[in-house]
């Protein structure tokens, strides 16, 4: 098959033109940057766990009503994606202080918050991604008042959602990140989830011992940070210890 013309390469990820219009193709890679790429480095299979694990998210959102730019997963790294016209946001949820908001704050890591928040950041690799408040995304025309109280209401409903499903599987939700994207319908808009969902965009800790199992093993130099990533397949029942065939479902923990 005649090679996909490429449109973007992130970080962690290569957009490639789809099949048909409308449509394109995520891949992941296995490459991991932190610090707004000062640290370079690569997780092996990372790309193929996070397709998996981005995949099963996307799918349980669709299930509940929320949607997503995900079509379908095409092979182990990459997925059929829906184009959208990206909101230059990264839409920050917190339920636990961790990274950046107790650095800026002075709150200790695993403290819980009075009620979950959400923050966003201005997407500009140049300028680090700065933190940015409501007034300024709408003076600037990145999103309108009726876009943020979209993702507003999105972003807590995915919150609510994934704390309890990965509480089923015995992890904490501490934070993560969303991107959402404008769809264009006919004549019709609507915002939907766009990007990835995994452990290079979530903070996942394991409730009884309080192990990391996301990103900040790479960012901190924990160590073991494929077994983390797999740990979270396995754990949400995407990755059987008896091959790929052996499918299951979540494993619930008591
Ligand atoms: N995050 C992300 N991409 C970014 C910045 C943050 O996916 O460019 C995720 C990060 O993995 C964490 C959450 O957003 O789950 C909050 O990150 P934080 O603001 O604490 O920043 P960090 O400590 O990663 O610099």
């Amino acid at each position: 098959m005649a090679r996909r013309r490429q449109l973007y390469e992130g970080k962690a990820k290569i957009l490639f033109e789809g099949p048909e219009p409308g449509t394109l193709v995520q891949y992941f890679k296995d490459d991991a940057t932190a610090f707004n790429a000062q640290k370079k480095g690569v997780i092996t299979g990372k790309g193929v766990l996070n397709n998996r694990i981005s995949e099963f998210i996307m799918l349980r959102l669709h299930e509940i009503g929320v949607p997503t730019h995900f079509v379908r997963r095409l092979n182990m790294r990459e997925q059929l994606i829906r184009e959208v016209e990206i909101i230059p946001l990264e839409v920050v949820v917190r339920n636990v202080a961790a990274g950046s908001l107790s650095t800026r704050l002075g709150i200790a890591e695993g403290t819980p918050l009075p009620r979950s928040i959400v923050e966003y950041y201005y997407k500009n690799d140049a300028l680090g991604d700065p933190l940015v408040a409501e007034e300024h995304i709408t003076a600037f025309g990145w999103a309108s008042v009726q876009d943020l109280d979209d993702i507003m209401a999105l972003s807590l409903r995915i919150n609510d959602f994934l704390t309890g499903l990965f509480l089923g599987v015995g992890i904490r939700l501490v934070d993560f990140k969303l991107e959402f994207g404008r769809l264009w319908e006919n004549d019709e808009m609507r915002i939907v989830v766009a990007d990835e969902i995994s452990p290079d965009s979530c903070r996942l800790w394991d409730i009884k011992t309080g192990e990391k199992l996301d990103k900040d093993r790479f960012r901190r130099d924990l160590g073991r940070v494929e077994e983390a990533y797999q740990e979270v397949a396995r754990r949400l029942g995407i990755l059987p210890e008896a091959g790929a065939r052996d499918l299951k479902g979540p494993e619930t923990m008591q």
